[in-house]
């Protein structure tokens, strides 16, 4: 080892990273990759919690609490000194601050510390609160018609004080728009300085609340109306304030906030590995999708069947995959014994969907058959239209599935060979924290891809009796992708709002738009 390696691994760095406003989609590259090698992350209320997913699950993270105070706030001095102790412990440190880490965010006194330590640091700018919660508003902070200044203030400094740092006589006219951070408790004496110092009290003011977020909330005034607004909106920190003539524009360009499912809380369930298509595409209108996996996807204990199969495919006509997961596993099986597509060259390959044909194409495989009709019926009507009577039929799928499939065609006189390659098991349970959220009436609307997500689900939320279930689910909106899945809703007494006409994701998600968009998002 050189002697450059010895004293890079024993003291750490310290890297100050901007996480940007909320979304978490607005996280710079640069700070992605230093959250993914990240030993310790400290992070305060303002960083959205999403981002620790970029996190290695072995890191330490280290939560510090919210801004201005609170009984488990570390106090400034407190976040200096922890950022040093883990750097001399030779950690590499996250130090991951809402916004960006040098706007109103101290990252400089966290910086100045280092410095004195000795400790080596890189600074990762992120995108400020002021600029996100414009654009989520629909307000573009300038514009050549209204104006060419911006300027960003504080408002938590008490405007009234003898010594501001602010000069309001220059500011109100000086700057065509203002934009305020921390501002609303101060939000009377800040508009009332600005309109004292010459400012049109007709000046439109916006007021955005976590801005980029599920949560956003933004209402509009004049700088003579806007803190009533505010009152009666209770609109609390954090928020910011628009200052200026571009807040007119919000009328035209408000996107965000106008987005189909923007509002709308939506359970996933699905596995860990299958839900990130159906949270992006909800996500892409607007859903605060909250993620319940109900099933975790197991290797089974013995693959001898497929083994024994794959030894000589040659004497398989057909190869079926019904689900992604069955294509998943039986390819995971195939590298194992060392195999590969090569396999397959004689056998011809049926799908119940178009997403596993998908799939398949990952492999280099080009589907022979796919039904018209998305489920294990339709796979059977239209493999039996192409004659299967002698002909010999691999199903790798699920330990526990639906039989209507291979005895379809088993009637149709084909020999059918079932090779379980994976398995569905329940996950470990989060019963208080989902039971918590129905109870509360935070969810708008679950979605079930599947029969078994709903037994999962059901499972999960474990209640005593039918009367418990039906309060649990008041007022929550189901949707259901499929016949089979809607019937084991019915089955369990519960009712289904949302069904598409096509079994896919896609068709699921918009048919969730078509039901809030014709209700007017009312129940
Ligand atoms: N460094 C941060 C600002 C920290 S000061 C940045 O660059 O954005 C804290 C203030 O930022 C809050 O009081 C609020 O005024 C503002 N703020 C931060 N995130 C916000 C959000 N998502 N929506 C609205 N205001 C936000």
């Amino acid at each position: 080892m050189s002697e450059r390696d010895v004293s890079e691994l024993s003291v750490g760095k310290v890297y100050l990273v901007g996480a940007g406003p909320g979304d978490p989609g607005l996280l710079t590259l640069r700070g992605r990759y230093l959250l993914e090698r990240a030993e310790v992350v400290v992070y305060d209320y303002l960083a959205n919690t999403k981002l620790l997913r970029h996190v290695p699950g072995s890191a330490e993270f280290i939560y510090v609490g919210k801004k201005g105070g609170g009984l488990h706030a570390f106090t400034q001095e407190g976040i200096n000194k922890l950022l040093v102790e883990k750097a001399l412990a030779g950690s590499m440190v996250v130090r991951l601050k809402g916004g960006d880490p040098f706007i109103f965010g101290r990252g400089a006194e966290e910086i100045e510390e280092l410095v004195q330590a000795g400790i080596p640091f890189e600074v990762v700018p992120g995108v400020t609160s002021a600029t996100a919660a414009a654009t989520y508003a629909g307000i573009p902070i300038t514009h050549r018609r209204y104006t060419a200044s911006v300027a960003f203030i504080t408002g938590h400094e008490d405007p009234t004080k003898k010594e501001s740092n602010i000069r309001w006589d220059k500011l109100a006219t000086g700057a065509g728009t203002i934009v305020v951070y921390m501002g609303i408790k101060n939000l009377p004496v800040i508009t009332a300085k600005l309109i004292e110092h010459g400012r049109d009290p007709q000046t439109p003011v916006a007021v955005v609340r976590w801005a980029s977020t599920p949560e956003q909330r933004s209402v509009e005034g004049t700088l003579a109306t806007i803190t009533d607004v505010v009152r009666e909106a209770d609109i609390k920190p954090p928020a910011l304030v628009i200052v200026g003539d571009v807040v007119r524009l919000r009328r035209t360009i408000d996107w965000y906030e106008k987005r189909p499912l923007f509002g709308k809380r939506i359970v996933v369930t699905r596995t860990r590995e299958q839900a990130s298509e159906l949270v992006a595409l909800l996500e892409e209108n607007g859903a605060d999708c909250l993620e319940y996996s109900t099933i975790n996807i197991e290797p089974v204990e013995d693959y001898q069947i497929l083994d024994r199969e794959l030894e000589d495919l040659d004497q398989c006509d057909w190869l079926l995959f019904t689900s992604l997961n069955a294509v998943t596993w039986f390819f995971r099986r195939l590298r194992e014994r060392g195999l590969d597509s090569r396999r397959l060259h004689s056998v011809k390959i049926a799908v119940v969907g178009r997403a596993t044909g998908e799939e398949l194409e990952k492999y280099g495989i080009r589907v022979d058959l796919v039904p018209e009709k998305f489920t294990g019926e339709g796979l059977a009507e239209a493999l039996i239209a192409e004659g299967v009577k002698g002909s010999r039929i691999l199903l790798p799928r699920a330990q526990v599935a639906r039989d209507i499939l291979p005895e379809m065609l088993e009637d149709a006189g084909a020999t059918v060979v079932v090779a379980p390659v994976y398995r569905n098991v329940p996950p470990p349970g989060r019963k208080e924290q989902l039971r918590g959220q129905l109870a509360g009436h935070g969810i708008d609307m679950v979605t079930f891809t599947s029969s078994s997500t709903v037994t999962n689900f059901l499972t999960m939320v474990d209640p005593a009796s039918e009367a418990e279930l039906q309060e649990l689910f008041r007022g929550v909106r189901i949707a259901a992708i499929g016949p089979i899945t809607a019937k084991t809703v019915q089955k369990n007494g519960l009712r289904v709002d949302v069904q598409p006409e096509r079994y896919t994701i896609s068709d699921m998600v918009d048919a969730i738009v078509d039901h809030y968009r014709t209700s007017g998002g009312m129940f």
